[in-house]
């Protein structure tokens, strides 16, 4: 196992939900977390540094970047997180909710990586995690343009990985299934829908980020899919 003692790491939309649990089972594992959001919120990380970003900006993304080096003189991880979803029939799906899966989920993961890559390049041992989506593994039915951005995110993190893999920095994408947080509420869920209960917990899908960032650097995660057991492998 890779020691994580000493790195730096910046998750993308971890005021909450998933990034949430992937920066507080890094920093317990030694690693100097800096969390970004738009509300700046840090999730009760005692050592974090947390500060507002907003990602569908590159000016926002870069200055979040910087103030993570000048705070920590370096950066090793980037997980790639923030994201938004709306479910619903195609036609139905307002255009505010399309524009912003395409500005959070597309433009804020490009823009994300571009402010951070100077940077990874520079670290001995460099990773990039893309939180995708089941979404972006296979199209799924009232998901179409959630699918199409979690497709571009997937796209972009192989790409990825074929451009910087001999540099040193590894690119993977994780494909969670349902994942119980506030994630599309309001936006085709609601808080007393029965798969809520079945679904996978936040901190589930931060272990699969620990175990990625921590393999021996001579191998590298390309895709990791999980699913909760109450989901079928086919929808
Ligand atoms: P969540 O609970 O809604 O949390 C989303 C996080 O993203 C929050 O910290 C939010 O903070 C931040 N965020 C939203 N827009 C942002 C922006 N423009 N700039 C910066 N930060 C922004 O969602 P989650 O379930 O943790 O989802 C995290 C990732 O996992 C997403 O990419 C999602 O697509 C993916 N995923 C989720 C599930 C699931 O079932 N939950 C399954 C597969 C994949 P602010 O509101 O403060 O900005």
């Amino acid at each position: 196992m890779h020691s994580l003692h000493g790195r730096v790491a910046l998750v993308t939309g971890a005021s909450r939900g998933i990034g949430a649990a992937i920066a507080r089972n890094l920093e317990a594992a030694g690693v100097k977390v800096a969390i970004a959001s738009r509300s700046g919120d840090n999730p009760g990380i005692p050592g974090a540094f947390a500060q507002a970003c907003d990602v569908r900006s590159a000016d926002s993304m870069t200055a979040m970047v910087d103030a993570t080096v000048a705070r920590f003189g370096q950066l090793d991880i980037l997980v790639v997180n923030a994201g938004v979803g709306a479910y619903g029939p195609f036609l139905d799906l307002p255009m505010a909710d399309l524009e912003e899966m395409i500005e959070v989920n597309v433009k804020g993961a490009l823009f994300a990586v571009r402010a951070a890559l100077p940077h990874l390049l520079r670290s001995e041992a460099a990773d990039i995690v893309t939180i995708a989506s089941e979404a972006g593994r296979r199209g799924l039915p009232y998901e179409v343009a959630y699918c199409a951005s979690k497709f571009a995110q997937v796209g972009m993190t192989r790409a990825l990985d074929h451009e910087l893999r001999e540099q040193g920095v590894r690119c993977t994408n994780v494909c969670p299934g349902g994942v119980a947080t506030d994630f599309a509420m309001g936006h085709g869920r609601t808080p007393d829908m029965p798969q809520l209960a079945g679904m996978m917990s936040a901190d589930d899908v931060a272990e699969v980020v620990r175990f990625v960032v921590t393999r021996p650097r001579n191998h590298r995660l390309l895709e990791v899919a999980l699913r909760p057991v109450s989901e079928s492998s086919w929808g």
